[in-house]
């Protein structure tokens, strides 16, 4: 009996073997000669399109842009062919090299070179593969360049006040910082159309809605205040939609830390502001007592400013009368005045912080 067990091709009908064809009995396999007459080792297309953003080098799969991050058209005609490229599942040990060869602006020619290993029999293959490159605008760079945006945040503060500077440079880099983990995410609609300073505070225009949102909590987030949003119809799109722009009105609280203030019918002094995430924080200058602004009233207690940390003089301290007051020179008629001393205050001191205002003259924190 023989252990071969009789299999044919189904093509020229000559006895194959489990050895050459690796089918087993059951399979009906080609023999060599008709399996590697017609064989490609690698499918490819005859040439290749691509779509190119001449300005940003995103490439057209599919129906979107996508960022290959190339550094060159030669590089994008690698990638693009690499993902042209159909290997016979029959192969092992495939690889492949290419010599792009540049013919002129746009057209690059790919000399291809494959092997691998088919049915035990190492193979190779060269194909010469045309990739020619179309420059277009992305839809993203497209709307860069037409200044596109859909929403604007608005920084304001409530008040006399205008933002600080500590605040509009951090609003910048919130908006920078949240584009940048929006790209990250391989969202390519972010970007910052345009910030401008105006007279009344900062205006941020940003591609999509969303972002505006995300920019506005987290400058409440961070610096307190409030903000609210109003559409405004814009246009229509190509396909009859009604498009609207968001606007995010910022309103930053009136106060900030460092702000010495006056709370109206309260007669427990006046109170250096040390936070108004939430509720206002403080601390009372004439006693050193905390000071916590109840939850109605938030970060918006009915007050007048006295004035801020940077406005305070260093004075002489004249003697430490007792625990509740001290006698320090005035800094503007340098006569000596009792006046109320706070806790925070160190009774060896020499001079001492003050802040002079119409409510007299308060010994602040050292700073
Ligand atoms: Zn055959
Ligand atoms: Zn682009």
């Amino acid at each position: 009996m023989s252990t071969e067990s009789a299999t044919f091709c189904p093509r020229c009908g000559d006895p194959t073997t489990e050895a050459e064809t690796g089918a087993t009995r059951r399979e009906r396999a080609l023999c060599n000669d008709c399996y590697f007459e017609d064989f490609d080792l690698v499918d490819v297309p005859d040439t290749i399109e691509v779509r190119v953003c001449a300005r940003c080098g995103a490439v057209h799969r599919g129906n979107r842009w996508v960022d290959v991050g190339a550094q060159d058209y030669t590089d994008i005609a690698i990638e693009e062919t690499t993902e042209a490229l159909g290997v016979h599942v029959g192969a092992s040990e495939f690889d492949w090299q290419v010599r792009p060869e540049q013919v002129d602006a746009t057209t690059i020619r790919m000399h291809c070179r494959f092997s691998g290993i088919v049915r035990g029999e190492p193979m190779t293959e060269e194909v010469m593969v045309p990739v020619r490159i179309s420059k277009e605008t992305c839809l993203r760079c497209g709307r860069i360049a037409g200044d596109y945006y859909a929403s604007v945040v608005q920084v304001r503060a409530v008040g006399d006040r205008t933002p600080t500077t500590e605040e509009t440079e951090r609003a910048t880099e919130i908006a920078n910082e949240i584009v940048a983990d929006m790209e990250a995410t391989g969202d390519r609609n972010a970007f910052v159309t345009e910030i401008s300073e105006k007279p009344e505070g900062l205006d941020m225009r940003l591609s999509t809605t969303k972002i505006g949102k995300k920019v506005s909590r987290k400058l409440v987030e961070e610096f307190g205040g409030s903000f609210s949003d109003s559409e405004t119809l814009v246009t229509e799109d190509e396909d009859g939609n009604e498009v609207y722009r968001v606007t995010f009105a910022v309103r930053l609280p009136e106060f900030v830390a460092g702000d010495v203030i006056d709370i109206e019918d309260d007669d427990g002094g006046p109170v250096l502001v040390r936070s108004v995430r939430g509720n206002l924080k403080g601390v009372r200058v004439t006693t050193g007592e905390p000071y916590e602004a109840g939850y109605e009233v938030g970060d918006a207690p009915d007050a007048r400013k006295l004035g801020t940390t940077d406005d305070a003089v260093e004075t002489t301290v004249v003697t430490v009368e007792d625990e509740n007051s001290v006698q320090l020179l005035d800094p503007e008629t340098y006569e000596s005045k009792t006046v109320a001393r706070p806790d925070y205050m160190d009774e060896s001191s020499d001079t001492v912080p003050v802040l002079r205002s119409r409510e007299g003259i308060h010994v602040l924190p050292d700073a």
